[in-house]
């Protein structure tokens, strides 16, 4: 029996996006087998649907901009992106989501019950989410298309610096607490996304933008693809405060599959066993509670653990936890429950 599951990130749209051949609605529909998510894989694994980052990535023109993926970063932030050249590139992103959308593979979803519609009409949900906040400006009338459009969910960096805040940098071990709070225009972004229903995604922020969405946003807290840092002691993932004000909110945190943020040792090797994933869960229940933990498994933008290899493999790591006691209602919820409860309660 297929459990559905909701997935809290993936990069799906910029791998389309990167590949060379023209027809990315055929790559996406008919099969791409060096990515981790299309349309059959995601289909026959049970993928009820996602959210679907626009991750607008370093303008490729030296050597040092394209060493900035976690692998090869040294520590530092990456250069800061411009606003045009992040508008090109999420256009081009969302142009791709939206081609979908007409070519009937997936239903870009605004609500809850556009999630609920999806999954009875047997359509893959995607949430429209972007992945740092450089594609919008600061009289925020990026923000305005955008949310016309249907973005729904908003990580205000990705790990590098933009007008609104700084995210963090790829180290291990470390604290995420790097670097300063939110601009004013980073705090008013929070207020915007607040009053129309935006998620706000803290994965990539550092611990003082953490802090500043906690004091100013009344919605609860939300980590699409972060892990715990207790067992796993790299900056992407979460300290014990942060952990505590998730559950506070009463969020969640979706877990993220990227070996380097799962393994003790923060070493990228896809040479991780399911084991440590279910480590990570365990912990995460313990600090969340039940409602707090889901999926949010980068597919797309990291390496994954062998054994889970790509979004075939999500099945795997469901019955793992069924082995080691979860019942079965607690496995459906941190599969796809606890991102629709999340999803209806800060979007709609
Ligand atoms: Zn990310």
């Amino acid at each position: 029996m297929t459990i559905p599951f909701f997935d809290g990130h993936n990069d799906t749209l910029l791998r389309l996006l990167e590949d060379a051949r023209p027809d990315k609605v055929a790559l996406f529909r008919d099969g791409l087998a060096e990515a981790h998510i299309d349309l059959p894989r995601a289909r026959a694994a049970g993928m009820a649907g996602g959210f679907f980052a626009m991750f607008p990535p370093p303008v490729k023109t030296s050597l040092s901009d394209v060493a900035a993926s976690p692998a090869n970063a040294k520590g530092e932030l990456p250069p800061r992106l411009d606003l045009a050249d992040a508008q090109r590139s999420t256009n081009a992103m969302a142009a791709i989501l939206f081609r979908l959308e007409r070519a009937g593979t997936l239903a870009v979803c605004r609500s809850a019950a556009d999630i609920r519609a999806a999954m009875a009409a047997e359509r893959l949900a995607a949430i429209f989410h972007i992945e740092g906040a450089e594609a919008i400006d600061t009289d925020f009338d990026g923000f305005e298309v955008l949310y016309a459009a249907g973005l729904r969910s908003l990580g205000i960096t990705w790990s590098r610096a933009n007008a609104f805040g700084t995210g963090v940098p790829f180290r291990h071990p470390a604290d995420p607490d790097i670097g300063p709070g939110l601009t004013d225009a980073g705090k008013e972004l929070v207020r915007l996304c607040d009053a129309r229903g935006v998620m706000i995604d803290l994965s990539h922020l550092n611990a003082a933008g953490f802090r500043d969405v906690a004091a100013i946003s009344t919605r609860p807290l939300v980590a699409t693809h972060s892990n715990v840092h207790a067992i796993c002691p790299t900056t992407r993932n979460l300290v014990d405060w942060q952990l505590a004000a998730i559950r506070e909110s009463g969020g969640v945190v979706g877990l993220n599959f990227a070996a380097l943020f799962l393994r003790p040792d923060g070493a990228n090797d896809a040479d991780t066993p399911i084991e440590v994933m279910v480590r990570h869960i365990d912990a995460l229940v313990e600090a969340l509670g039940e409602d707090g933990v889901a999926l949010g498994s980068d597919f797309d933008g990291a390496t994954m653990p062998a054994e889970i290899r790509d979004v075939g493999g999500v099945p795997k790591l469901l019955q793992a936890l069924l082995d080691k006691g979860y019942g079965q209602a607690l496995v459906r919820k941190i599969a796809l429950g606890n991102w629709l409860g999340l999803v209806e309660r800060v979007i709609g």
